[in-house]
């Protein structure tokens, strides 16, 4: 029995079998080789060994995004058979005597290249196709298994740390736990987690991740940051008994559905819950969420490998509008960027991404993306109680560019026809610390501020959210971070507009009382965390 230490991000236990989560952006080394005619041998398998795994995430996708969205591993299959790519594959074998692996490497260079210098967009994004398929067929040629692939049933994902749009990437029916050696406690991963309802650990370190290989059995303590590898009988029985009382305080937890949330003195406010997928509003809805308060709508951009069309975008904003059926969902626009990228973007490597070009800074100059957005909640606003709001606002003059852009696309579709609701309530996340020291100014401008703890606490305390050797420094109640969340409430009741955090602060249930008592008017949580602060509401008399 090995324990490892880090830090738990989400107070939950788990049991399972290791899943090695190894980065596709493999380093290929270039070999000699003796028998060219076997090394082609081996591409023939590979590719045939790709195909069939496209040809069953193919079917996956069809049952659950339909036949648009899975149309693109048609295409993956279609290009792996391509004759001009494998014989290039087959050219280097023969010709510079080397590996299968580096021949690969070098074809998918070379066209992916090609494409990218293409003028038509369509064939430019095929670029990110070629590195897809070429990264597989690597993968397969290495004997490599990723995320989950090689475990079956549930297993416990261990890795260095994980993008955004590697999680995305993942079948999240598969998994049990994630277990990181890096990470941060507001990373995307650890939201997550806390959506998904299951134990995540962070900052265990290289060694952990080095003596971790698939099939491996451990015992994942999100409440204590210990991971125990090879657990004995023992603490097995020990930790069933903790998941059986987990599963007990859930049931108690229960009987708060359908309850108000209302202080013992009778203050009310409204408990949201944050998502990040259609999908995900299923957990909003189930655990009694009065509406959703931060739809993250990058992530719909993260899932897939070429900007989403104006359709698409409409299609996923309608559905989950009609599935609250009447309660508010506040869609964020776009907050690309920083953590959160995906290749066809475009985006340069930056020195500090945190601070650089990212949401709505991208949204205001690249203006055919956010009119795209910006046209397809509009159009969803029509079918439900629809907001929008705009992440890292810094300044009014970003906020009446952003107000412009909705002006020109309501117009557009008055005069196309196109029916959209004029009740669509506009508020901006309070994430800089310049939003909130101008929120006097920025207030009488919307309809309701949203406070992002997780890049207010990053940007005011000038701690890299994604950074885990200065978590000692990150206190997350000091107290300049609620004084500029006081501040914004102040500004924003003075100019008849209302205040929620959705920040993961939101959720401790340590500052509730603080909140409430600075006038927040709503909460928005992950949906897994809406009854156990609905339960802490009901304890507070703010008459005492
Ligand atoms: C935040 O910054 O607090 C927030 C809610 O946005 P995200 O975590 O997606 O950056
Ligand atoms: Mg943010």
């Amino acid at each position: 029995m090995i324990q490892y230490q880090g830090k738990g991000v989400y107070g939950a236990i788990a049991i399972g079998k290791v899943s090695v989560f190894t980065k596709e952006d493999m380093t290929v080394k270039r070999t000699r080789i003796e028998d060219v005619e076997a090394e082609k041998a081996r591409v023939c398998k590979a590719k045939e060994e790709s195909i069939e795994q496209l040809g069953g995430i193919y079917e996956k996708a069809l049952k659950e995004v339909g036949e648009d969205n899975a149309q693109i591993f048609e295409v993956h299959m279609m290009l792996l058979d391509d004759e001009d790519y494998n014989e290039s594959v087959n050219t280097i074998i023969e010709t510079q005597e080397v590996n299968a692996e580096y021949a690969v490497a070098v074809t998918s260079d070379n066209f992916s290249s090609m494409f990218a210098a293409m003028d038509d967009a369509y064939m430019q994004a095929r670029a990110a196709d070629i590195k897809d398929i070429s990264n597989r067929l690597i993968a397969n040629l290495q004997g490599r298994k990723n995320g989950g692939e090689g475990v079956s049933g549930k297993a416990v994902i261990c890795a260095y740390d994980l993008a955004p749009s590697e999680t995305v990437s993942l079948d999240k029916e598969k998994v049990l736990a994630f277990a990181t050696a890096h990470g941060s406690s507001n990373s995307h991963t650890a939201i997550l987690a806390r959506n998904m309802n299951i134990p995540a650990i962070i900052g265990l370190g290289d060694e952990f991740l080095a003596a971790m290989e698939n099939g491996r059995e451990v015992v994942v303590d999100g409440y204590n940051g210990i991971v125990i590898a090879d657990p004995d009988e023992e603490t097995i029985a020990k930790y069933e008994k903790k998941i059986a009382e987990d599963e007990e305080k859930k049931h108690l937890l229960q009987e708060l559905k359908g309850k108000e949330n209302k202080t013992i003195d009778g203050k009310e406010i409204s408990l949201y819950a944050n998502i990040s997928s259609v999908d995900n509003i299923v957990n909003a809805l189930l655990n009694d969420a009065g509406g959703v308060g931060l739809f993250r709508s990058e992530f719909l951009y993260l899932e897939q490998d070429d900007y989403p069309t104006e359709e698409q975008q409409f299609l996923a904003y309608k559905k989950a509008v009609e599935t609250m059926a009447g309660k508010k969902v506040i869609i964020r626009t776009l907050d690309i960027g920083a953590d959160k990228k995906v290749d066809y973007f475009g985006l340069k490597p930056e020195d500090n991404p945190a601070l650089g070009y990212r949401a709505i800074r991208i949204c205001l100059t690249r203006p055919e993306i956010f009119k795209t957005q910006l046209r397809a909640l509009f159009r969803a606003s029509a079918f439900g109680n629809l907001g929008i709001m705009f992440p890292m606002i810094a300044s009014e003059k970003e906020l009446r560019q952003a107000l412009a852009m909705c002006d020109e696309v309501k117009e557009e579709l008055t005069q196309q026809g196109i029916s959209y609701s004029d009740k669509v309530e506009i508020g901006i996340m309070i994430e800089t610390p310049a939003a909130a020291l101008i929120s006097d100014r920025l207030a009488p401008l919307v309809d309701f501020f949203s406070v992002g703890t997780n890049d207010l606490t990053q940007y005011t305390l000038a701690c890299d959210r994604q950074n885990s050797d200065i978590e000692p420094f990150v206190d997350t109640h000091h107290e300049a971070i609620l004084r500029l969340i006081e501040m914004s409430a102040k500004n924003a009741h003075e100019h008849g507009a209302w205040i929620g955090i959705c920040g993961e602060l939101a959720a401790d249930t340590e500052l509730t009382e603080t909140f409430l008592r600075m006038g927040i008017d709503e909460l928005s949580v992950s949906a897994s965390f809406v009854l156990k602060v609905r339960e802490r509401i009901r304890s507070i008399d703010l008459s005492k």
